[in-house]
């Protein structure tokens, strides 16, 4: 579904990305992890069409969304949950979960489909409706982040460091609800510090070094791989 090949990214003059390739099957969860750093967020940023790759190529179901504008990526089903949430702190939940419309894929569910299915997922964004996203706890602001990005209607979902500042308890509600678009046959990129957390629930996974790849493996697999043990479970 999403195939990268040899992307090169930089900022500037400084490379970041080297000659990176990576793939997501329709249905899988694919997880990115590695260190600060490692180039795991400008990977994703890569793919919304936020930075454009000096040479590689992106394809999405066999099209070419390299040096596409990060819209009509939003409109094809590939939606990013940024790193941080950023939301608009004046802004009401509802105005946000409206916002995540904007420029939604336009076949699957309607709007008001939508906006049913993300409050059956979070139901309390249907209670804090018209609360100031500013004023709600870090898990409800992630909660928001997820439902206005579920709001574009995607068909792979790109989650940047989705347990980031979570209390304990946030953090299983994020995975069950992860695992639960996963197993409803969303497509899911997840990047994540917590990498117990992505390795449980991503089936396959790449380990990212100063912008490469250095092992790729099924989830299971990495999770038992000494080299990962060691730098990355701490064990
Ligand atoms: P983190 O978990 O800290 O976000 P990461 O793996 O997502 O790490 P990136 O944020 O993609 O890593 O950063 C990759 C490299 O690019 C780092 O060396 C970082 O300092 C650099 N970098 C990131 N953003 C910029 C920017 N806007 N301008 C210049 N360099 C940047």
């Amino acid at each position: 579904m999403l195939e990268i090949s040899d992307i090169v990214v930089r900022y500037g003059r400084r490379e970041v990305i080297h000659d990176l390739s990576l793939t997501v099957a329709e249905g899988e969860a694919v997880t990115l992890v590695g260190s600060n750093g490692a180039g795991k967020t400008t990977t994703l940023k890569t793919i919304s069409g936020m930075l454009r790759p000096v040479s590689g190529t992106i394809s999405f179901d066999g099209q070419r969304i390299d040096r596409m504008e990060p819209h009509d990526i939003i409109a094809l089903g590939v939606v990013q949950v940024p790193e941080g949430r950023l939301l608009f702190p004046d802004m009401t939940v509802y105005e946000h979960i409206e916002l995540g419309a904007a420029r939604a894929r336009t076949d699957g569910l309607t709007f008001a489909q939508r906006v049913e299915w993300v409050h059956d997922l979070f139901p309390i964004l249907l209670e804090r409706r018209d609360q100031k996203a500013g004023t709600m706890s870090g898990g409800q602001q992630q909660m928001l982040a997820i439902a206005r990005g579920l709001m574009a209607n995607p068909r792979c979902l790109m989650l940047d460091e989705p347990s980031l500042g979570l209390a304990p308890i946030m953090v299983d509600l994020l995975e069950d609800t992860i695992r639960s678009l996963n197993e409803t046959g969303m497509t899911v990129l997840l990047v994540e510090q917590r990498v117990d957390l992505a390795l449980r629930l991503a089936k396959r996974g790449y380990v990212l070094e100063t912008g490469k790849v250095v092992l790729e493996d099924a989830a299971a697999s990495l999770l038992n791989d000494p080299r990962v043990k060691t730098a990355y479970l701490g064990i």
